[in-house]
């Protein structure tokens, strides 16, 4: 169970419901590790540049077609007869894309986007949660908006700053 009381109930409904499971963009970092340990996956996305070297990656693109998914080609779900139970797997669990590990960012963004991770807890524990989900939002937008007056709108600015 993560710290925040989220455990995943491996129900699939992020992968086949939420756009952005199967439509991500990955950086170069994360590209670079899966050229190391998981060239497959290569053949699924394609280089967005703004100059010489791509700077991200559009994730996942059919290489049959080179047109996006509808559907993540790494889900697979299943149905148990005897136990009578279903759900889902990613088959590349430790190579899935960041949107996908980093999902949901918190109570708040699980219940918003239907996601039941949180359901296992009290609804005292939810409100718990939830009060201090909002007030990390409300801290990182604030200091969002405190470089933006000082560095400027343009992120990759703030490094240099
Ligand atoms: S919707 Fe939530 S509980 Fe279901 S698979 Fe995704 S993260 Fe897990
Ligand atoms: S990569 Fe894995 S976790 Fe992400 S959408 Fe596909 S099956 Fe789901």
């Amino acid at each position: 169970m993560r710290e925040d009381g989220f455990l995943c109930k491996r129900c699939g409904h992020c992968c086949t419901e939420l756009d952005g499971g199967y439509h991500f963009t990955a950086d170069i970092s994360e590209v670079g590790l899966w050229a190391e340990e998981a060239p497959h996956l290569l053949d699924w996305v394609v280089p967005i540049h703004f100059g010489p070297e791509p700077e991200f990656y559009d994730g996942w693109i059919s290489p049959a077609t080179g047109e996006e998914v509808t559907r993540c080609p790494w889900l697979r779900c299943y149905k148990h007869q005897r136990y009578k139970t279903k759900g889902a797997h990613c088959l590349i669990q430790n190579y899935k894309p960041s949107a996908c590990k980093e999902y949901p960012r918190n109570i708040l963004h699980a219940l918003n986007t239907g996601c039941s991770g949180f359901d296992q807890l009290s609804e005292e524990a939810k409100q718990v949660e939830a009060r201090k989900a909002f007030i990390t939002e409300l801290h990182e937008l604030l200091t969002a908006k405190r470089l933006v007056e000082k560095y400027g709108p343009n992120p990759s600015d703030w490094i240099f700053a």
